[in-house]
């Protein structure tokens, strides 16, 4: 099979702004790991937004998100290796993790059992954190959300097929 030359010519398709500032340094506050569920991305991004304006490292997404890092895996061990880099390189101080609603990643349907797991998740992963052999693992500051996009008591009471927007919460468990 006849192998494609490499062609060093490019073609600009986007211009994006970002502050100056911004550029000049790759330092970040924090490290996120969530979910690859596309429903919950964007808030999961405004969010971190929110809290840390331009000063977070894109996300680290897999299915289940934090679930990924209350086993022990492989997939843990390649996440702590990112983190690892992250601290060195970016001096990151904050580890955000995040579950979701109906997430595939769980595979448990009914709601309240899910959350139940998913919070008992969350406090594994912060043990797993806070009992980790290297200090500046150790020393990160842990905070936990779930991204609830199926809490009925704040969607829209005359629940139509024609409505636009559902609302995602993101609620911190610690
Ligand atoms: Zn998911």
């Amino acid at each position: 099979m006849q192998q494609d030359t490499p062609n060093t010519a490019t073609t600009t398709v986007g211009i994006f702004s970002v502050p100056h500032e911004r550029m000049q340094t790759h330092t970040s506050s924090a490290f996120v790991v969530s979910c690859i569920d596309p429903r919950f991305a964007d808030a999961i991004w405004e969010f971190m937004k929110k809290q840390h304006p331009y000063h977070f490292d894109a996300p680290v997404n897999t299915p289940g998100g934090a679930k990924a890092l209350a086993e022990d895996t492989v997939k843990r061990q390649e996440i702590y290796n990112d983190l690892t880099v992250a601290i060195a390189l970016h001096s990151v101080e904050y580890l955000y993790v995040f579950v979701h609603s109906q997430c595939g990643g769980y595979n448990i349907p009914d709601r309240s059992q899910e959350q139940q797991q998913q919070i008992a998740d969350l406090y594994q992963v912060r043990n797993s954190i806070k009992t980790h052999p290297q200090d500046q693992v150790r020393n990160l500051t842990v905070r936990a959300f779930i991204a609830d996009g199926h809490d009925d008591s704040i969607q829209q009471t005359n629940a139509s097929k024609t409505r636009q927007w559902d609302n995602i919460l993101i609620k911190q468990v610690y």
